[in-house]
């Protein structure tokens, strides 16, 4: 038997796993599912929902099924299943089967010819917005539709005559004959079946008529003996009507459970408002670093594992919430911190010139690759008189506690030299143009025999050595932070100020050498990826996540 201590730590979908298991429910199986509809790009919310049921299959040794929910022909997409495969990979998952709720467009149809004939089904002929006016309110029972009693042979030939393509779409749809009077509304005779004369992107024009999702979707399950069918709360309310068609059909036992939804803060997770953004060119595509797509995530160096951690910490629960963002990017630091290589780069230049320092020599410095990974090893790095340093790192009348550049002042060169100040120069616009300093030659670091010690350690490019770069520095999408509280367009809540590029940014030598994909540090800035835009002559780079660690400040 498993401790106290062990049946608190799993969550309330293992522990009911575990109960079935216990009453030798569904053979003693566990056979999840993860069904997108191909309609768009996954993203972070999808994440939590994969981790859990291949996480699921992982730890009861069980299957998981990457089944395509495809019963809407008009918004699918190849490009959307492509992507779809291609992100659950990324992840780390594999599916045991690739299915398509469309595999099952002949059993449903048969099922829908079932419950016709049990007198559980009729075609209705009014229109939608009838069968809906009809449909009551949660405290006002509905209203039989008059066409609630018609024979099981009229509506046998009329449902065969809306699959032969007869009736246009909206003329005729088929409907559960359940209970007009349930509190559920789901249970008021559910449309099952309904015209759309649209080609499908794997059934071609073989059909005219599709079921609904709340038909096809638990027929899947049972169809695939799906033992627990995870979803998310808002399918609670259709929980009911799942049961009431395997029940009615006699189908395998499948059983859905419902947890809380990822929200997370800062940003949307709906692929249909992810779609307007897209769509409105509110961003530059579903992979645009910006977005909480896993494609974009991933573009911008977020890592599978990152992700994976900050799906375990968040866990799941039973009510929705929103998550912080900051725990997300704490998990990207936490992971990035062990795995990428530092290097040194200057996002916003300004130069600096160590005039006591041979013209024309170049000294190669040795730089340690990742302090945190020991076999990742040294490189060696060009240090010559003409350095960039960021312009951040000089003031030209520095307050007391600020430790870097000013008038008179000595710092370090992070695997270099201190130097000390002795000079600047502006342009014609009153802009420091240049800054000038002397080396101390005893001081170079590792061999540094004076004893002496600075409060400030800068980064720095050699400017004769220095790769022209673009970096891209990411900000929230939105600057509202809880996306559900608002009453307006979500569209109004985007911050303008969510992208800023440095397009004159210098990177030591080894950058430039980089693939596309490539993660690492600049140090003191924070971890970046090459973005898959750059070109051989310059490195686009995205900044993944800053140093700056508000999640791990907040929890301390
Ligand atoms: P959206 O509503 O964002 O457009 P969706 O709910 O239509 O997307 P599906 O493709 O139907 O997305 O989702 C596939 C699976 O992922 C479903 O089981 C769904 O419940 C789950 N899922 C979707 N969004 C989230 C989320 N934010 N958190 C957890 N699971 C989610
Ligand atoms: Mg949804």
């Amino acid at each position: 038997m498993s401790s106290e201590k062990e049946i608190q730590a799993l969550n309330f979908i293992e522990q009911m796993i575990d109960k079935d298991l216990a009453e030798g429910k569904h053979d003693g199986q566990v056979h999840t599912r993860f069904p997108p509809h191909p309609n768009g790009y996954l993203h972070i919310g999808h994440a939590k929902s994969i981790c859990l049921n291949f996480g699921l299959a992982e730890k009861y040794n069980g299957k998981c099924n990457l089944r395509f929910d495809d019963t809407n022909p008009e918004k699918e997409d190849i490009e959307y299943i492509n992507s779809i495969k291609e992100d659950i990979k990324w992840l780390g998952y594999s599916w045991d089967n690739e299915l398509y709720a469309s595999d099952y467009f002949g059993e449903l149809y048969n099922y829908a010819v079932q419950l016709i004939k049990s007198g559980k089904a009729y075609v209705d002929d009014n229109s939608a917005e009838k069968i809906s006016e009809e449909r009551g309110t949660p405290t006002a029972p509905g209203k039989p539709s008059e066409y609630r009693a018609r024979s099981i042979d009229e509506n046998l030939s009329l449902f065969e005559a809306m699959k032969n393509g007869e009736f246009d779409e909206g003329v005729r749809v088929l409907r559960a004959k359940i209970d007009m009077a349930s509190p559920i509304m789901q249970m008021r005779d559910p449309v099952i079946y309904r015209v759309k004369k649209a080609n499908h992107h794997r059934t071609g024009s073989d059909w005219c008529i599709y079921p609904t999702y709340d038909f096809a979707h638990g027929q899947s399950d049972a169809l695939e003996k799906v033992t627990h069918s995870l979803c998310t709360l808002e399918f609670a309310s259709h929980r009911p009507l799942y049961d009431w068609f395997i029940n009615e059909l006699d189908l395998y036992p499948s059983k859905q459970t419902e947890f809380a939804r990822l929200n997370l803060s800062y940003t949307i997770v709906s692929k249909r408002k992810l779609k307007e953004l897209v769509e409105g060119n509110h961003v530059e595509g579903w992979d645009d670093p910006r977005m909480p797509t896993l494609a974009a995530i991933r573009r911008r160096g977020y890592t599978a594992d990152a992700i994976r951690n900050f799906a375990s910490k968040i866990g799941v629960a039973k009510r929705d919430g929103v998550s912080d963002v900051a725990l997300l990017e704490h998990s990207v630091r936490e992971d990035l911190n062990k795995k990428a290589s530092r290097v040194l780069g200057v996002l916003n230049p300004i130069k600096l010139i160590i005039t006591n320092y041979p013209e024309g020599q170049t000294e190669m410095l040795p730089a340690v690759n990742n302090p945190e990974d020991e076999s990742a090893g040294k490189r060696e790095i060009p240090f010559g008189r003409e350095v960039y340093i960021e312009r951040d790192d000089f003031m030209e009348d520095p307050p007391k506690k600020y430790f870097r550049m000013g008038p008179e002042r000595e710092v370090r060169l992070k695997y270099a030299y201190i130097v000390k100040c002795t000079g600047f120069k502006k342009n014609e616009a009153g802009d420091v143009e240049e800054v000038y300093a002397e080396y101390d030659s005893d001081t170079k670091s590792g061999q540094d025999t004076t004893g002496k010690k600075v409060k400030g350690t800068l980064g720095w490019v050699s400017a004769e050595h220095a790769v022209d770069a673009e970096v891209r520095l990411y900000d929230r999408l939105f600057s509202t932070e809880n996306l559900n509280d608002i009453d307006d367009d979500f569209k109004n809540h985007l911050n303008p100020n969510s992208l800023t590029i440095m397009s004159d940014a210098k990177v030591e030598p080894s950058v430039g050498k980089m693939a596309s994909g490539t993660q690492f540090q600049f140090e003191r800035l924070g971890y970046f990826i090459i973005d898959k835009d750059s070109s051989d002559s310059k490195p686009r780079i995205n900044r993944t996540v800053s140093l700056r660690d508000n999640w791990a400040k907040q929890n301390k």
